[in-house]
């Protein structure tokens, strides 16, 4: 595919500086898993990203890496906020896409026997799929609310208790976001949707703990084997889609000058500063809070699922959140900068830094998780020994992970990991390849898990063969310090769109 790739060490490939490369890019993956990122368009995309303003260090592309929207999937690229830019497209459509897992006190014996009328239970009462409504139905202020207030909202509504925001990113709430920012188009898409999982790759999964790998860190999550946990996938719908849309039509219009430098329109970003990155940067933080409001009222409902279905209440079924991340932002964070960035400020004729310095960047993150170590201030003070959780899901068919943000990730990854196993071909590709019947038969006569799903060609898009070894994306992350392997799951039933 006309990309050099050169080994650095163990699971860590380089794409060397060259022409107009700002700075060098690095493939987090072992050999198998490098074979099939090298399978599409992946490599070059994460070379293109290399050029955007202000990039710093590396483009970095995950162990679940795998093309998308001009930026790979599985990509984080952390660019100056001073002297950078700010890409709608490398934070991707799906603003704060994100998971959150749920703990309970139930084990898989409690719930043997009832996998039928729990999964049918679930998809009577959380809306999902294309139509169907949500949760709330919200007039304008009430969005207006959920944009600035995030999961504080919930809280003030009877959605979600204290514990719930501590255990959030943030506390469930960006403070830099701006309603006003979001256009009408964005809220009206939004306002019927709050409260809903949407289509295709997202779900709603009860889940087995089937191994428990650290036993420190598993009890500071409060995780143990046989255990059920509950895994909720989504993000910020139709306002999240429409407001990255909005953004980036606005900047491709705006800063023709600098799209006009990039080797793909898809990577139209906004220089540092400008009002458009501002502008950006507060909508998109107003549609993150969107979606934590989504995903905390997916969880409440899930409670009051299980309420019924169990007849206890759901405090004393300990069903508390062990935390939620998000797969797709851009963040202000401060970070070291090391070595690699000051080669591109020589090619651009600034002084080279003699030293390491810490500096402002936008760390985007697409398809990929912030894995922050423990001691980092802004781990929640629960996790703060051991580090933030990280939640990999895997597919309706093979286990997921728990870790714990790993003691390189700050040197190595801006902070980050994988967020999934990622796919290995495309939708088209993946309804010749299964039909959603068959799939859904196999999963329960030889697994014992129970799929429901609006539609058969979504079973048959996310089937498991779609997607890459996440056992493997776990092994790398885990090798490499950037993540560390905390626990095991695997399906009980789930449900999608
Ligand atoms: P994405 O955010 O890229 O849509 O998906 C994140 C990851 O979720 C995928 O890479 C895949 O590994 C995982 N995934 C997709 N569908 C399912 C599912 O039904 N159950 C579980 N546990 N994981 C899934
Ligand atoms: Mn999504
Ligand atoms: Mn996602």
């Amino acid at each position: 595919n006309g990309v050099t790739l050169e080994q650095v060490r163990e699971y860590v490939w380089e794409i060397p500086q060259d022409g107009e490369m700002r700075v060098p890019a690095r493939v987090l993956a072992s050999e198998s898993l490098l074979d099939e990122i090298s399978d599409d368009k992946t490599l070059e995309q994460l070379q293109n990203t290399t050029h955007l303003p202000g990039i710093t260090d590396y483009a970095i592309c995950m162990p679940d890496g795998h093309q998308g929207y001009g930026f790979p999937v599985g990509g984080v690229g952390a660019m100056d906020a001073e002297n950078g830019c700010i890409s709608p497209g490398a934070v991707g459509y799906d603003i704060n896409c994100g998971v959150r897992m749920m703990t309970t006190n139930l084990t898989y014996d409690d719930v043997r026997g009832h996998e039928r009328e729990l999964v049918d239970s679930l998809f009577a009462n959380v809306p999902s799929g294309l139509g169907g409504g949500g949760i709330v139905e919200a007039g304008i202020d009430t969005i207006d609310e959920i944009l600035a207030r995030g999961v504080d909202w919930a809280l003030e509504h009877g959605y979600a208790v204290e514990d719930d925001l501590r255990h959030c990113e943030d506390e469930g709430v960006r403070e830099e976001a701006d309603p006003a920012m979001v256009s009408q188009k964005a809220k009206d898409r939004g306002k019927n949707q709050i409260g809903s999982l949407g289509s295709g790759n997202h779900f709603l999964e009860v889940q087995r703990v089937t191994d428990v790998f650290d036993d420190e860190v598993g009890a500071a999550f409060g995780l143990t084997a046989d255990q059920i946990v509950v895994l909720i996938h989504c993000g910020s719908r139709g306002l999240g889609h429409q407001t990255c849309n909005d953004y980036l039509r606005k900047i491709e219009q705006h800063h023709q000058g600098l799209l006009d430098q990039l080797p793909d329109k898809e990577l139209a970003a906004a220089p540092a500063g400008s009002q458009l990155a501002e502008e950006y940067y507060a909508a998109m933080n107003a549609a993150i809070n969107f979606a934590w409001v989504n995903r905390q009222l997916i969880m409440h409902r899930t409670r009051e699922v299980f309420e019924r279905v169990f007849d206890r209440s759901w405090q004393d079924m300990e069903m508390e959140l062990l935390y939620d991340v998000a797969h797709n932002i851009a963040k202000k964070e401060t970070h070291t900068v090391g070595a690699a960035s000051h080669s591109a400020d020589a090619a651009s004729g600034a002084e080279p830094r003699a030293d390491e310095t810490e500096r402002e960047l936008y760390v985007h993150r697409k398809g990929a998780t912030r894995a922050f170590p423990a001691g980092h201030p802004e781990v929640p003070a629960a996790y703060r020994d051991v580090g933030q959780p990280v939640i990999i899901p895997g597919s309706m068919g093979a286990g997921s992970y728990v870790l714990r943000g790993g003691e390189a990730s700050m040197d190595l990854t801006f902070g980050s990991t994988a967020h999934g196993a990622g796919r290995l071909m495309s939708r088209t590709q993946a309804k010749d390849e299964y039909w959603g019947g068959d799939v859904q038969e196999e999963l329960e006569s030889d697994h014992q898990i129970y799929v429901k799903a609006q539609s058969g060609a979504t079973v048959a898009e996310e089937a498991p063969g779609v997607y890459k070894d996440v056992d493997e994306v776990v092994r790398v992350s885990d090798a490499l310090g950037i993540g560390d392997k905390v626990a095991r799951t695997f399906p009980v039933c789930n449900i999608k769109g």
